[in-house]
Parts: structure tokens; C-alpha cells; sequence
């Protein structure tokens, strides 16, 4: 098996509720390879951030398995780092203590933490924002942080969760080349959560279109257009209607679903 290859087998989960079962991922199977830059795309409820904490370790299936490098995955682990849409930055320390805490808890030397820090506040444009606090930062630099202190660690594998969602269009394009651009250079696996159409073709090699309850694979999607895309383009426009036909379906679900649950109520 390929290092790193994410392999999720006949994946199931089943939420229990006092309102009763939900099931929030159904038969989800699908191969990750080593490199690869996965949009997981879908309206809200459709199970996109419980397949990702299942891959991140954080909730197990209730059925099926992920692996990673063969191996079953059942708890966090140093090989997958993960971003949240919340910055989820120590609000109490600066950028530079952010960025290194993980590599003082795994017993790198002074040395070794000074060349990593300096590095990835270079490569973020961080560097004249070193001893800030994160209160003091926009939602643009406090995200840089987050991806900073993620690749310290050096995971081969990246979950990211709607980590632009709250930026602004403007801010959310500069991360998002930047991100690609690391993605390009370090050759992380990137699996990405996002619900916004445009976004998953500008990043994605491959869109996993999900159903809405129960979460299922409605579409694998291969983007086959050349870096960096241009979302006026025709090519791109042609996909953006395509997925977005569909996302439309299972929004429609949703809304469906809802007003039935009003109309028990
Ligand atoms: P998405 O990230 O695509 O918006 P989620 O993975 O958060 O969707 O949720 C998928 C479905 O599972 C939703 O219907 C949601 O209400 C339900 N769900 C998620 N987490 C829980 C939980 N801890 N307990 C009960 N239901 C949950
Ligand atoms: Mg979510």
C-alpha cells in the first residue's frame, strides 16, 4: 500500500438522538492517494465534517473502517493535522508560540524550533507579526496561523474544515493560492471541506459531491483543468453549473426534510 493512500471502507455513522437515529454517513467508500487535493463538497447537514473527524480520528465509524497507510484509524495522530473554520489558536499566547507549541510537546530542540518557526513565518508573510497575539490579528492572518501551525508538525496529510468560510471574498482567494502553492511545494494529501461550488473546482483535483442525509457519495469528480484556474473560464463555468445542479438536488432534500419536521412539530 502506498504511504499515506486514505482508504475509507464501507464507512457508517449513526448518531443516537433523543429524537431518534441519525444517520449522518451511509456506504461511504473511497480511496485518497498520497498528494492528492480532495474537496468534500455538500450543503450544510450532509455529513461532510463527521467523515472528516472520522479520518481525523475524533468519532469512529459505527461501521466500516478508515485506514491510513493500512493502518485502521481509531484516535489523532501526527500524521493528519487539522484546521477548523474557528481559528482555533491558543488565544493567550503570540503567533510565534502558537506556531511552535506542538514542536516543543514533540521534543525538538531550540535549534530545530527556531528554523521551522522562521521558516513558516516566511512562507505565510507572518514574519512581521511574530510576537502579536491572536486577538490583535484579522481572520485572514489568524487563519495563516492555523495552517502555520499545522504544518510544523509536518503531517503528510491535511483536514481542513471550511477553513475560509468566514473570510471575506478577497482574503479567501489569497488563501486559497496560498494554500495551493504549499500544497504544490510540500506534497501534503489535502482533504477539504467546503460548501461553496466555486471554491472546491479553483482548489480541487478531485469533488466528492455528498448527499444530504444520509451522507452518501452522489459524485466523484475529477477537475482536469490546469493551475491556476480562472473561474471565468468556460471549462470552469461548464463544472460550476454541473455541481451545482446538484448540490441544488440535495439542498432541496434538506429544505424538504425541514419542513416536514415542522409540520410534526
Ligand atoms: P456538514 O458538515 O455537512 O454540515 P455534519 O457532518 O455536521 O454535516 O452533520 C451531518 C448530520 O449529522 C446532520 O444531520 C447533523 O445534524 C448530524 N449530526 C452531526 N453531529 C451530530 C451529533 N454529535 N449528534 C447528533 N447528530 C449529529
Ligand atoms: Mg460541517
Amino acid at each position: 500500500m502506498n504511504h499515506n493512500t486514505i482508504e475509507i471502507d464501507d464507512v457508517h455513522k449513526v448518531f443516537t438522538t433523543p429524537g431518534g437515529d441519525v444517520v449522518a454517513l451511509k456506504d461511504i467508500n473511497l480511496t485518497i492517494q498520497p498528494g492528492e487535493f480532495v474537496c468534500l463538497l455538500g450543503p450544510s447537514g450532509c455529513g461532510k465534517s463527521t467523515l472528516l473527524n472520522a479520518v481525523a480520528g475524533f468519532q469512529p465509524p459505527s461501521k466500516g473502517s478508515i485506514k491510513v497507510d493500512g493502518k485502521t484509524i481509531l484516535t489523532p495522530g501526527p500524521d493528519r493535522g487539522m484546521v477548523f473554520q474557528e481559528y482555533a489558536l491558543f488565544p493567550w499566547m503570540t503567533v510565534e508560540q502558537n506556531i511552535q507549541f506542538g514542536l516543543e510537546i514533540q521534543g525538538k530542540t531550540h535549534d530545530e524550533i527556531e528554523a521551522t518557526v522562521t521558516q513558516l513565518l516566511d512562507m505565510l508573510h507572518l514574519k512581521d507579526f511574530r510576537q502579536r497575539f491572536p486577538k490583535d490579528l484579522s481572520g485572514g492572518m489568524r487563519q495563516r496561523v492555523a495552517i502555520a501551525r499545522v504544518l510544523a508538525l509536518d503531517s503528510p496529510i491535511m483536514l481542513m474544515d471550511e477553513p475560509f468560510g468566514a473570510l471575506d471574498a478577497l482574503t479567501r482567494r489569497n488563501l486559497q493560492d496560498e494554500l495551493l502553492r504549499i500544497w504544490e511545494r510540500l506534497g501534503k494529501t489535502i482533504l477539504f471541506v467546503t460548501h461553496s461550488i466555486e471554491e472546491s473546482i479553483y482548489l480541487a483535483d478531485r469533488i466528492v459531491v455528498m448527499t444530504y442525509r444520509p451522507g452518501t457519495v452522489k459524485r466523484d469528480q475529477w477537475v482536469d483543468m490546469p493551475r491556476p484556474r480562472d473561474p471565468a473560464s468556460p471549462a470552469f463555468n461548464d463544472l460550476k453549473r454541473e455541481l451545482g445542479q446538484l448540490v441544488m438536488e440535495e439542498q432541496q432534500r434538506h429544505a424538504e426534510a425541514e419542513m416536514k419536521l415542522a409540520a410534526v412539530d
